[in-house]
């Protein structure tokens, strides 16, 4: 569960984030929208423990600078940052170390297969393109089994397949209670994945409501992120 209280973000004299109150329940996937500088990479780099804030940000009832918050914590940040001189394996090998995870290898398997990385495994991260690299940083982030996942603007540079093989990894984690917590301006990309929908602009929410809120009229993200953020 995260829980988001008062958390205000300022950039010297930019006010990003503007004392933001919000939970995220097990199980749920929490979609930040909102149009570019509205603030969602900020929040998510907040909650990873990237950035100093303002506010309190608890992650399963710890904070989430602490080694109990940190270790629940799996973050795919928007531009992935490899080790030049690391293979893909040894990538995951580290993360799963670094984390105390003692059996990884059947799941590390599974994952480079399901993202085509298996037969590559050997390769460097200076040998991998983009979208090879953001693929790597989702199974670095996924082989921890994160109790929350952070993921900014997830489908951005990802192949049709990968994205297909992303939104089935949601599926599946959000099924074993990890919430989720993930930005995008691509609104269709999520339409069949969102539980909780939180609408930012200049740093603040112009709406926050649950799937359940408008079980009684089927509106699509797209509509919903227009009748909010247009004047
Ligand atoms: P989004 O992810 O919604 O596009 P960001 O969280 O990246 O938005 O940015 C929110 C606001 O904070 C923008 O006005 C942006 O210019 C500003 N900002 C983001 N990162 C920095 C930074 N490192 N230094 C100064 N201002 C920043
Ligand atoms: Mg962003």
């Amino acid at each position: 569960m995260l829980e988001i209280e008062n958390l205000s973000k300022s950039y010297g004299k930019t006010m990003a984030i503007k004392n933001i109150n919000f939970i995220v329940n097990e199980g749920e996937i929490a979609v930040l929208a909102g149009p570019n500088g509205a603030g969602k990479s900020t929040i998510i780099k907040c909650v990873a423990g990237l950035l100093k804030y303002e506010g309190n940000i608890d992650v399963n009832g710890y904070n989430n600078k602490s080694i109990e918050g940190k270790r629940a914590i799996g973050y795919i940040p928007e531009m992935p940052s490899l080790f030049s001189l690391l293979t893909i394996e040894e990538h995951i090998t580290l993360m799963a170390h670094s984390y105390g995870i003692k059996e990884y290898e059947n799941k590390s398997q599974e994952l480079l297969k399901l993202f085509d990385l298996w037969d590559k495994k050997s390769k460097y991260g200076s040998e991998l393109s983009k979208g090879m690299q953001q693929k790597v940083s989702i199974c670095c982030a996924l082989i921890t089994n994160p109790k929350l996942l952070l993921v900014d603007e997830p489908m951005i540079g990802l192949d049709p397949k990968a994205i297909r093989s992303m939104k089935g990894i949601l599926q599946e984690i959000k099924k074993s209670g990890t919430c989720v917590l993930l930005s995008t301006h691509l609104l269709d990309s999520v339409q069949d994945l969102w539980d909780r929908i939180l609408i930012m602009k200049n740093g603040e929410f112009v709406l926050s409501k649950a799937r359940d809120d408008f079980k009684d009229e089927f509106k699509s993200l797209e509509e919903i992120f227009f009748e909010v953020t247009e004047d």
